[in-house]
């Protein structure tokens, strides 16, 4: 895309002066630091952004620059990116499982908050990672799981330990002489509070279990984006709920919280400008963008209907709203969104379709498969 300008009003101001024939992602850094703002504001403890949902440096910068002072890192390449973008950044290496390159790669770096989910990944740790660092001790969360409760997706598919393996677990952290902490992540896109509830009241078994008091217990990410019109996520409440279930179920021994969201704080602050290629026959929609470029994530977590539908002029169309599939632009079947969704039923040809709040699992895993994801990003005042 040209660069005749650094900074543009809003997505139409792009269309009208571009007319972008790649995909644009839009970021709107004022976005991003209220989110941030709201978190810290709202949450009761320690907020961390979890960097794989959107590692962009300038994402990092802002959430910087309004407050963020911690990050969930999970990899060596993320642990080296906020080490050298902010040197005194918390840092914590919430992958469960890791290499033992990696587990040394991360010592050095001086990581000093790890979590686990199994006995063997645990003695990993054990035989690599000192109980004390020049900065201070180090901490081990045994992370949970629980059957899965109101989130769109389920990580504790692939990560996670029985309550009852993590209470040994916890044990075992304590008896070695690191701080003991628990830590959890209840699914993403959690649009009710009780996703967080049953995690709060088991880590209070858990401790109970391991006759251990947890020092910090991390309350995870899943905090929902706005995906669907009307349906706004409400934050606030989601942090008074999470308080109140942990002064009820820990008492005098509460301990410290921690969240790490990544959606919730990056995904409202982006929207996708992609372009209509065609009306096949005047019904299916093919866009230059799909399942393989910025919108990876929906046949996986579900649509986003937040689409405006502009004319290369900038204009929005308000015709009657039409149900449409959507397909993306590679030869590969599976690249069309979910289901259908509706559209203004005068769409044409080289119209823009613009894709709101999708920050999050989308820059990062886009891919050049079939020789698309030509993918430029472009600074917004607004995004309305
Ligand atoms: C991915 C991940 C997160 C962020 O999840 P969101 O649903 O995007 O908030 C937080 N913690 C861990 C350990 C993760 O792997």
């Amino acid at each position: 895309m040209g660069q005749n300008k650094t900074v543009w009003d809003n997505p139409a101001d792009i269309i009208r002066h571009m007319k972008p024939d790649h995909p644009v992602m839009a970021f709107a850094p004022s976005a991003l630091q209220e989110t941030a703002r709201r978190f810290v504001a709202g949450f009761p403890g320690l907020v961390t952004y979890a960097v794989k949902s959107n590692p962009e440096e300038v994402v990092i910068q802002n959430l910087l620059a309004a407050g963020i002072k911690g990050f969930d890192v999970a990899s060596p390449f993320e642990i080296d990116l906020i080490g050298r973008m902010s040197p005194a950044a918390a840092r914590h290496y919430h992958n469960p499982v890791r290499a033992g390159w990696e587990i040394d790669h991360a010592v050095g770096a001086g990581i000093r908050a790890w979590s686990v989910d199994s006995r063997s990944e645990l003695d990993k740790l054990f035989a690599r990672v000192p109980t004390e660092t020049d900065h201070g001790p180090v901490e081990i969360s045994p992370r949970f799981k629980l059957p899965v409760l109101g989130a769109a997706y389920d990580f504790g598919s692939k990560f996670g330990a029985t309550p009852e393996l993590a209470a040994e677990l916890l044990a075992a952290v304590a008896a070695r002489g690191y701080t003991p902490s628990l830590t959890f992540h209840p699914g993403t896109q959690c649009t009710d509070p009780i996703a967080w509830e049953s995690y709060i009241r088991v880590a209070g078994e858990i401790c109970e279990m391991a006759g251990v008091k947890a020092k910090r217990l991390n309350v995870g990410g899943g905090f929902p984006s706005h995906r669907v019109v009307g349906v706004e996520p409400d934050l606030e409440a989601i942090f008074t709920e999470i308080g109140e279930t942990v002064a009820e179920t820990f008492g005098d021994d509460r301990p410290d919280l921690v969240c790490e969201p990544g959606r919730g704080l990056c995904a409202d602050a982006y929207a996708l400008i992609t372009r209509v290629k065609a009306l096949r026959d005047g019904s299916s929609v093919f866009l230059n963008d799909g399942v393989y470029g910025g919108l990876a994530e929906l046949p996986i977590i579900g649509n986003i209907d937040r689409l405006q539908v502009l004319t290369p002029q900038g204009k929005l169309r308000e015709g009657d709203p039409q149900s449409r599939v959507i397909f993306g632009p590679t030869c590969d079947s599976v690249d069309r969104l979910p289901g259908e969704l509706t559209l203004p039923e005068d769409i044409a040809e080289g119209d823009y379709v613009i894709v709101h709040g999708i920050g999050a699992y989308s820059t990062v895993t886009n891919t050049r498969f079939n020789g698309f994801g030509l993918m430029s990003h472009a600074t917004v005042m607004s995004l309305a």
